[in-house]
């Protein structure tokens, strides 16, 4: 697999560099829009990952220009976390998929693994489903049946990853490398009351709970 990493920040490129690399990827960087329009429309990327602010031409331009070049190779667009209109610009420009800027470099590596995967011209899934649980990746929100259900960014991002893991048993370190990221040290018993945050709007007065609790390991989404 190769990746084409355009970033304009040279300490972050360098350490997607290192992690991609240790994966085994061949990786090439560029640090401008225009040098990484020019690589990408070479054509020879398995996955291209391009960050929204950019000297030169901003990702979004230069995502467009790539698919006005034809070329097919899936983008995955980092964005600012909280900025609805830089995903869905990103995903009308022709983005295959995004992922909010702060992020763990695991789910990186997974995002960037599933695009590399996906034939060329195949779309994101904007709507995670877990039988009446809908989360919509565009719009940052979510509804169980006719019920909406207002999150805040941190409950959004961890109800995001249980959707996208939905069914699979999930521990809590893993929970916390992904969604709170690697370099946090805060209180260590975050993921469980944010887990208990989440159940109050998610489960409370439903019929069925959706999120479950694993004694002594951690969580998961449905499949119960
Ligand atoms: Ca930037």
């Amino acid at each position: 697999m190769r990746v084409l990493i355009v970033e304009d920040e040279p300490g972050i490129r360098q350490t997607m560099n290192r992690v991609f690399e240790r994966e085994g990827y061949l990786v090439d960087e560029a640090g401008d829009g225009p040098s990484g329009l020019a690589q990408a429309v070479a054509g020879e990327h398995d996955v291209v990952v391009l960050d929204v602010l950019l000297p030169g031409l901003d990702g979004l331009q230069v995502c467009k220009a790539i698919r006005a070049a034809g070329v097919k190779t899936p983008v995955l667009m980092l964005t600012a976390l909280s900025d609805v209109d830089d995903r869905v610009n990103g995903l009308d420009s022709g983005a295959d998929d995004y992922l909010g800027k702060p992020f763990a470099f695991k789910e990186l590596l997974a995002r960037v693994r599933a695009l590399g995967r996906r034939p060329a011209g195949g779309s994101v899934d904007a709507v995670l489903r877990c039988e009446d649980l809908e989360v919509d990746l565009l719009r940052h929100s979510a509804r169980r049946g006719d019920r909406k259900i207002e999150l805040t960014a941190t409950e959004f991002k961890l109800l995001e990853f249980l959707a996208r893991n939905a069914t699979h048993v999930l521990s809590r370190s893993r929970i916390l490398d992904e969604v709170w990221g690697f370099d946090y040290d805060g209180e260590s018993n975050v993921v469980d009351t944010y887990v208990h945050y989440l159940r109050r709007k998610v489960d409370a007065d439903e019929q069925r709970s959706l999120i479950r609790t694993i004694r002594g390991y951690g969580y998961a989404l449905g499949g119960g």
